[in-house]
C-alpha cells in the first residue's frame, strides 16, 4: 500500500450509493421461470418424455452453441432466424487450437505472435475469425451429432428427442421470447416411409391428449422434392410477377417474389391474403412420387384416427424442407398460436458432410406456448404441494424433529422443517401459507408423553400417534400423490 493509500475495506465503502444500489433485471425477452410454475413445466417434460419414450425415442443432450456455418448451411442464410436473429459472437482464441495447427502447418506464425495481434495469413485469419452462435433451433445439432457419431451404423432408424432452451433475437411479446424452450423430436435413417411421419404426428397428438389441450388444429401439406419443387417455384414467381397481383403485394412480399416466392405464401398481411388464396398451390404440382408420398401419408394418418386439414399455405421458412409439412397450431393462444412445426428434410445429412441417402423428418414444438396452452385449458393448474410442516417447539423436541424430517424425506414426503423455533400459532400460520396438508407437531408434551401430534388442515382434524406408527400413517391414501409437480 502506497503512501496515503486507504486500507481496502475504507476504500470500498466509497463507492457510490448509487452504484452499490445498482439492482440487476432479466435481459428483454428472457424471463425467469418460478414456482409454482416451474412444476407444472417438470410435469409437462415428464410427460413429454414419457410419451416420446413409449414411441421408442430416446433423449440426446447437445450443446447449446455450434459454429455459426452449421446453422447457416441447414437453415439457409436467407432466412430471418439465420440473418437477423441469431446470437453469433467470435469465440476466443483458443490457444490449444492454435498450437495444435502451428505444429501442422511447419511453425509459423506462433501462438504468441497472434496473441501480440500480428498481421496473419488468411487461413490463420479463418482460425482466429471462428464465430459461434446460440442455437435457434436443434435440428442442425442432431444431424451434425448424427454425422459425427456415425449414427447410421445402428440398426434401424435414429429416432432421438431433445429438450432444451434455443436463442432467437426476435421482438418479444406474449408467447415470443428471445430464450424459448423448444422439446423436439428426430427420424434420421434410410426410410422415407410415410407411415414415419404419420407416427411423429401422432406422437404429438398423444401428447396433446395427455395435456387436455383439446383445441388445436393439425395442418398438413407436402411443398415436393428437388425434383418438382423448383417448377413450382417459377410458376408461382411468373404469377406473382402479373402487374395486377404485384403491385397489390407488400414491399416484404414484392422483394420475395425474386428471392424466395414459396415465402410470400407465409405472408400474414391483410391485404394480401385473397391474393395467395387464389396463387397455384404447390399439392397440385407435386411430381408423381411425391404425391403418392402425400396421398400415403394422409391415409396413415386417418388410419391412425388423426384428424388433420389440408394447408397449401405450410411452406415453412427453412430451406431443408422437403415433402411433409405439419403444423399444431391452437386458437386458445392468441396472436402466436402456433404449437410446434415440423417436416421432412430428406437432404439435409448429406447436405452437412454425411452419407448418402438418409432421409430425415423432426419437428420441435414451444414448450413456453404448451405451458399457456395448458394452463388456459384449465385442466392442469400449477402447484407448489407441501405434505408436512414439522412444527416443533422446545430444544428437548428439535432433535426428533430432525430425524423425523429426515425418516419423512426417506418416505419421499415433502417435508418443510423451519430452521428455528416458530411459536405454535405462528407455525400453524405459515403451514397453511406454504399449503401443507398435514402439521407434525412436536413439543414437550409429545417428547414427554412419546406420542407425536398430527394435524390435518383440511378439516383441522388432530390426532395422537407413536413414532412407530408415523410412516404408515403418511403412506397413500393419506398422502395420494397426484397433479403436476408430483
Ligand atoms: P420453429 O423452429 O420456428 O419451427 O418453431 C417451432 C415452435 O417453437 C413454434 O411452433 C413455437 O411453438 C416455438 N417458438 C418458435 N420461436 C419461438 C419464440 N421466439 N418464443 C417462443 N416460442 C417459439
Amino acid at each position: 500500500m502506497g503512501e496515503g493509500a486507504k486500507p481496502e475495506n475504507e476504500r470500498r465503502d466509497e463507492r457510490p450509493v448509487k452504484e452499490a444500489r445498482r439492482q440487476f433485471r432479466a435481459i428483454k425477452g428472457t424471463r425467469d421461470i418460478l414456482p409454482p410454475d416451474s412444476a407444472l413445466w417438470n410435469w409437462f417434460e415428464k410427460t413429454a418424455r414419457g410419451v416420446m419414450e413409449s414411441y421408442n425415442f430416446a433423449e440426446i443432450r447437445l450443446p447449446i452453441f455450434e459454429k455459426t456455418e452449421l446453422f447457416a448451411r441447414s437453415i439457409g442464410g436467407d432466412t430471418d432466424v439465420v440473418s437477423k436473429e441469431m446470437y453469433t459472437f467470435k469465440d476466443q482464441l483458443d490457444l490449444d487450437e492454435v498450437i495444435d495447427t502451428d505444429a501442422k502447418e511447419g511453425g509459423h506464425p506462433t501462438a504468441e505472435s497472434i496473441l501480440s495481434g500480428e498481421e496473419v495469413s488468411p487461413q490463420w485469419r479463418n482460425i482466429l475469425d471462428t464465430r459461434i452462435s446460440l442455437r435457434p433451433e436443434a435440428t442442425a445439432s442432431v444431424v451434425r451429432a448424427y454425422i459425427e457419431h456415425g449414427m447410421q451404423m445402428l440398426p434401424g432408424n435414429a429416432k432421438l428427442y431433445y429438450i432444451g432452451p434455443m436463442f432467437r433475437r426476435e421482438r418479444p411479446q406474449k408467447g415470443r421470447y428471445r430464450q424459448f424452450y423448444q422439446i423436439g423430436a428426430e427420424v434420421l435413417g434410410t426410410s422415407d416411409a410415410p407411415a414415419i411421419d404419420a407416427e411423429l404426428i401422432q406422437m404429438l397428438t398423444d401428447l396433446l391428449e395427455r395435456c387436455q389441450i383439446e383445441k388445436y388444429t393439425l395442418l398438413i401439406n407436402s411443398i415436393g422434392c428437388a425434383a418438382c419443387r423448383p417448377k413450382y417455384v417459377e410458376l408461382l414467381r411468373a404469377e406473382l410477377r402479373k402487374p395486377e397481383i404485384f403491385s397489390k403485394l407488400g414491399a416484404d412480399s414484392q422483394r420475395r417474389v425474386e428471392t424466395n416466392p414459396l415465402r410470400v405464401m407465409d405472408s400474414k398481411l391483410p391485404e394480401e391474403q385473397a391474393i395467395i388464396e387464389k396463387l397455384p398451390k404447390i399439392s397440385e404440382h407435386l411430381c408423381e412420387e411425391c404425391r403418392t408420398h402425400y396421398e400415403k401419408l394422409k391415409r396413415e394418418l386417418t388410419l391412425r384416427e388423426v384428424p388433420f386439414t389440408e394447408s397449401p399455405r405450410l411452406v415453412r421458412g427453412l430451406d431443408y424442407y422437403m415433402r411433409t409439412t405439419f403444423e399444431i397450431t391452437s386458437p386458445i393462444l392468441g396472436a402466436q398460436n402456433a404449437l410446434c412445426g415440423g417436416g421432412r428434410y430428406d437432404g439435409l445429412v448429406e447436405m452437412l458432410g454425411g452419407p448418402k441417402g438418409i432421409k430425415g423428418i423432426g419437428f420441435a414444438l414451444g414448450e413456453d406456448r404448451f405451458i399457456d396452452a395448458i394452463v388456459e385449458a384449465h385442466k392442469i393448474h400449477a402447484t407448489r404441494p407441501l405434505d408436512i410442516f414439522i412444527a416443533w417447539m422446545g430444544e428437548r423436541a428439535y432433535p426428533t424433529a430432525v430425524r423425523l424430517a429426515h425418516v419423512l424425506r426417506d418416505e419421499k414426503h415433502r417435508v418443510e422443517l423451519p430452521a428455528g423455533e416458530m411459536k405454535f400459532r405462528k407455525a400453524l400460520e405459515r403451514a397453511d401459507k406454504l399449503g401443507a396438508r398435514y402439521v407434525l407437531i412436536i413439543g414437550d408434551d409429545e417428547i414427554a408423553s412419546d406420542m407425536l401430534t398430527i394435524k390435518r388442515l383440511s378439516d383441522g382434524v388432530q390426532e395422537k400417534i407413536s413414532e412407530e406408527a408415523l410412516v404408515d400413517f403418511f403412506r397413500p391414501p393419506a398422502l395420494a400423490k397426484e397433479g403436476p409437480g408430483s
